[in-house]
């Protein structure tokens, strides 16, 4: 079975090989030879100087980190589908005033509504979904940025789980206070781990906060980073995994991996237009994920199912959406010949 869902992604053997390693002690010469090599490559990956921490969780671990350790007020969310509402709700949960602007989902966030959002009231950040996995949809990151940046005291918290590792980003140019990616998409490691970058300013917001939490306190986390150590037990096989796939990221090169997402990311889009309906507009669709409509009815999940019993999963609808559409993940270790591969099988299951 090959997977082409928007996560988890395929893992190139080399990467499993060496998830596959002995085992050692985190608090070894060994394990902070890893981290050194880890850390310059999440350095280039997320585009700074400063921190970028690893959790072992999901991503959604470093989402409620994020919200935490930077929000002790309000937040102002932006929706565009499922993962943006799951932001605002992470927010929620943890006690927080969420403000919701929402574009209807298939569209992008848009700038000037979140402008006008920040003049009527005062929030101590603005959270975004980079890539909202449920709908294909890239939002207008560097917009988005640009509009928050014009407020001094207000923090910019990104969801850039199914984003990074596909697209060349530069967190401290753009003033991302706290970028969250996790690994199982377009980095292409077995799910495990959250990787989280967090600026200056979102380190002196921390040591305002109160209610931080313990597991993903950014203070503790920066306070055994110079060890090269993490401040529990990480999983360590997953250390391995990663610091492999940063090999693999370092010899492709970012600008080589953004023109291949791109590049199969198009096929998927030309097949889907012919065959279905794309879900959102062309020019805000994502290089990772491609959403496809379904104007004529079809049955899909019987679709779904033939195209898994020639060999390759797609993703189903998400939320809202299932049933109405479906997924092709695009990211990380797959090729455009793999999807050359995957719209023969679907042409034949049509
Ligand atoms: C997959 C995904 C998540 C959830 O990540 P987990 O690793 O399952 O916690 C969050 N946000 C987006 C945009 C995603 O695509």
């Amino acid at each position: 079975m090959k997977i082409f869902l928007p996560g988890p992604t395929e893992v190139h053997p080399d990467v499993l090989a060496a998830m596959a390693q002995r085992q050692i002690g985190h608090r070894t010469p060994e394990l902070h030879a890893v981290m050194r090599r880890i850390a310059p490559g999440l350095k280039r990956l997320f585009g700074t100087e400063g921190h970028v921490f690893v959790g072992t969780c999901s991503a959604t671990g470093a989402l409620e980190a994020a919200v935490r350790n930077v929000v002790p007020g309000r937040l102002l969310n932006l929706e565009c589908g499922a993962w943006g509402r799951r932001f605002g709700d992470i927010a929620a949960a943890n006690g927080i005033d969420v403000d919701r602007v929402r574009s209807p989902w298939g569209e992008a966030n848009r700038p000037a509504e979140l402008r006008a959002a920040l003049k009527r009231a005062r929030y101590d950040a603005v959270a975004v979904v980079w890539c909202e996995t449920s709908t294909g949809v890239l939002n207008p990151l560097a917009e988005i940025a640009a509009v928050v940046q014009e407020h001094e005291d207000v923090l910019l918290l990104v969801d850039g789980v199914s984003a990074l590792g596909a697209l060349p980003v530069n967190v401290d140019q753009l003033g991302v206070d706290v970028l969250v990616a996790g690994v199982q998409k377009a980095l292409a490691v077995p799910p495990g781990l959250a990787l989280f970058s967090v600026s200056g300013a979102a380190l002196s917001r921390a040591e305002t906060v109160k209610n931080r939490g313990f597991y993903l306190d950014f203070l503790r986390h920066r306070a055994v980073a110079d060890k090269d150590e993490t401040p529990s037990t990480p999983s360590t096989a997953h250390l391995f995994a990663l610091d492999a796939a940063l090999a693999r990221v370092a010899a492709e090169g970012m600008p080589a991996r953004a023109a291949r997402h791109e590049e199969m990311a198009a096929m998927c889009r030309q097949w889907a237009r012919k065959r279905f309906a794309l879900f959102c507009d062309e020019g805000v669709s994502s290089p990772t994920v491609t959403c496809i409509g379904n104007p004529r009815g079809s049955d899909i999940p019987a679709f779904l199912a033939r195209v898994r019993d020639k060999g390759c999963q797609l993703g189903s609808g998400y939320g809202e959406l299932k049933g109405k559409t479906f997924r092709v993940g695009h990211m990380g270790e797959h090729r455009p010949e793999d999807i050359e591969e995957l719209i023969d099988v679907m042409d034949a299951c049509l």
